[in-house]
């Protein structure tokens, strides 16, 4: 091929981007209503992890397990209830309502009714402008927008790889329960994951390498899920070290040491891998092997710390919270700097929700990042149990509020409890606007409101 040809080659357009997970998706869709040229290139399913095996699928795994637990509770509050899981329902929903047997027929129809031409095809970068997908070559006039997404990544332990493991993506799928399940991993969708099945009759063993499950939220959070999952008949190890796993017979075996853990199916949900290895990013100018790409407040994607005009990074690979509301944030950052020419600062309140029961929500620092960047910290922690609502509610009623303040605002929160996620807002909203405390003591809280606790340890900060 002559070089002309090279260049005859080359698609123009006004945006290319790369990777369609929320954040990717709607950026897309929003800049092809605009009337702009975009092209957006899926390797696999529009819409990225959460609407196929993240979010909305564990979520209703979520809302199925609670309604159990729910009904569990009725002898105590309400006479006489048996209940008999099924986990046929939650499969149909999932394959059905949630991931079309997953395939994204409809959301690729989304996108090209806004506008935009989707690309099916692994991106890589050929320089800060140009993409190339199977052989088609796209120079981008505006901009290249990132948004790659992680995959599941699995620990070095000896003979794992050699497993047939589930990862998230394979919970998800699952038809037949399995009688035993060890689960890898303690953070949120270990977690998550643990609880669910466990509550539709699975014995699960939750084994965790750090001291506490949940270790990026509060102490106290650790202890709190650790014992309601316990009281459930959970066992929970932490603290563990694996040396190695194997499968023989239809069995995992995970050699702890001191002992062995047998279970007919084991979940790895001990972290995630970006997806930055092919992406071609030496063409730009950044490390082929990064594990994350730093970006400016409007997501210009930084090499040696100056912002690339035009090159911009979404979602969970700039390290700014792997949520899915983070994802769509950092779009509506890039469709701002596109369309509006506008740079706004982004927030340090970053939400995060665990959707067990008790369910935690969490906003900015915690304790113990608050004293480590020199903060004169103050902490107040209530149990939801000493509120009126906690009281009335009874079973199910373990939670907490923790606040930890610097000064005269809040700058960190934990909300945990029944609708901890959504007790979570006003706190969120409180660490955001750097609400003064004499104005949040001042405020009228609804009784009797899990809320309410809100202000009982807003009145211990001192
Ligand atoms: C089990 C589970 C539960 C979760 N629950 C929640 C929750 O309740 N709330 C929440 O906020 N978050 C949750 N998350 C996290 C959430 O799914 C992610 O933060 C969210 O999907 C945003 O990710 P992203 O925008 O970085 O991209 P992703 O969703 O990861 O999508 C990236 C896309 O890019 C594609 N891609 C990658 N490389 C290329 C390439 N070179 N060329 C073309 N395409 C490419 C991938 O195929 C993928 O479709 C959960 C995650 C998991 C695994």
């Amino acid at each position: 091929m002559t070089q002309s040809d090279e260049v005859r080659d080359v698609r123009e357009v006004d945006v290319v981007v790369v990777g369609l997970g929320p954040g990717g998706e709607a950026t897309a869709t929003v800049l092809a209503k605009a009337g702009l040229e975009v092209v957006a290139v899926e390797k696999h399913l529009v819409g990225g992890e959460c609407p196929y095996y993240g979010c909305i699928p564990s979520k209703m795994m979520i809302r199925a397990a609670d309604a159990l637990a729910e009904t569990r509770r009725v002898p105590a509050l309400a006479g006489e209830a048996s209940v008999v899981p099924s986990w046929e329902p939650v499969a149909t929903r999932i394959r059905q309502e949630a991931t079309d047997d997953w395939d994204d027929s409809v959301a690729v129809k989304r996108l090209e009714d806004a506008g935009a031409t989707v690309v099916k095809g692994a991106a890589r970068l050929e320089a800060r402008d140009v993409v190339e997908v199977d052989g088609q070559r796209f120079r981008a006039r505006r901009a290249v927008v990132l948004n790659p997404g992680t995959s599941p990544s699995a620990p070095p332990v000896p003979g794992l790889a050699d497993t047939p493991y589930w990862t998230n993506r394979d919970a998800v799928k699952v038809s037949e329960l399995p009688g035993t399940l060890a689960v890898i991993g303690g953070g949120a969708i270990g977690c998550e994951l643990t609880q669910v099945f466990a509550r539709f009759g699975v014995r699960v063993t939750l084994l965790e390498v750090a001291p506490r499950i949940m270790a990026a939220e509060e102490p106290e959070v650790s202890e709190l899920v650790t014992s309601v999952f316990v009281r459930d008949g959970i066992r929970v190890a932490a603290g563990v070290e694996i040396a190695s796993v194997s499968y023989a017979d239809g069995r995992f075996r995970l050699d702890l040491g001191d002992e062995t853990v047998e279970a007919d199916k084991l979940l790895v949900a001990a972290g995630r891998r970006p997806n930055l290895a092919d992406l071609g990013l030496e063409n730009v100018g950044l490390d082929g092997g990064a594990r994350g790409l730093e970006t400016d407040d409007s997501m210009r994607v930084l090499v040696d710390g100056s912002p690339v005009e035009g090159l911009y990074a979404i979602g969970d690979v700039t390290g700014r919270g792997a949520y899915t509301h983070m994802s769509m944030y950092e779009s509506a950052a890039v469709l701002r700097a596109l369309l509006e020419d506008g740079d706004v600062p982004t927030t340090t309140a970053v939400p995060r929700v665990t959707f067990t029961d008790p369910e935690v929500g969490a906003v900015g620092l915690t304790e113990r990042q608050a004293r480590d960047q020199g903060l004169d910290v103050r902490t107040a922690t209530v149990e939801l149990s000493t509120s009126a609502r906690g009281w009335i509610h009874q079973e199910g009623n373990d939670g907490l509020i923790k606040l930890v303040a610097a000064g005269d605002r809040l700058v960190g929160a934990t909300s945990a409890g029944p609708m901890g996620g959504e007790v979570l807002s006003m706190l969120t909203l409180a660490v955001h606007a750097q609400v003064p405390l004499g104005t949040l003591r001042s405020m009228a809280y609804a009784y009797p409101t899990f809320h309410r606790t809100v202000e009982d340890a807003l009145s211990r900060l001192g």
